[in-house]
């Protein structure tokens, strides 16, 4: 599969476009989600360029996993949710729509959640909640 360079993620990567980072280590980042799903949507992506789950190699993906996992302790003693919805698209079909592997962290219920990239979040409030989640990793 060819990966696209000019995806948003890689742009944010690069760090040709702002992010709300939260994390980030040699292998992976972390940020918020600009259209969030609900209060403190992270996203959490590999470095290694692979458009879906099936485009990355074991030993990257172990590094991706174990950010998720740090991503989603923070995000349950920042900000005191019990539950944390774990998401991720492969492939148009499914609806992914940035052609970056990314796994969506989302603490809230499931049949809570609001649309999937509906609508843009008040940004002051997506960079106040990147602070307190970054505060913990
Ligand atoms: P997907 O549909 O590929 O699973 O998820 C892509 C996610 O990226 C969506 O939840 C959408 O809200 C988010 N997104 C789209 N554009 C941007 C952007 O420019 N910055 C950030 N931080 N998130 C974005």
């Amino acid at each position: 599969m060819s990966y696209d360079d000019n995806n948003i993620f890689a742009k944010i990567l690069r760090g040709d476009i702002p992010s709300f980072k939260v994390y980030e280590d040699d292998y992976t980042l972390a940020f918020m989600d600009i259209m969030p799903q609900a209060d403190g949507h992270t996203l959490v992506i590999p470095k290694f360029k692979a458009e879906t789950l099936l485009d990355i190699p074991a030993d990257e993906l172990i590094h991706t996993m174990t950010t998720v996992q740090k991503v989603m302790s923070a995000l349950k003693s920042t900000l005191g949710v019990e539950g944390v919805v774990l998401m991720q698209l492969n492939g148009e079909a499914a609806g992914q729509t940035v052609p970056h592997l990314h796994f969506h962290l989302i603490p809230e219920h499931l049949r809570k959640l609001k649309g999937h990239g509906a609508e843009q979040g008040d940004m002051e409030k997506i960079k106040a909640l990147a602070q307190k989640i970054s505060s913990a990793l």
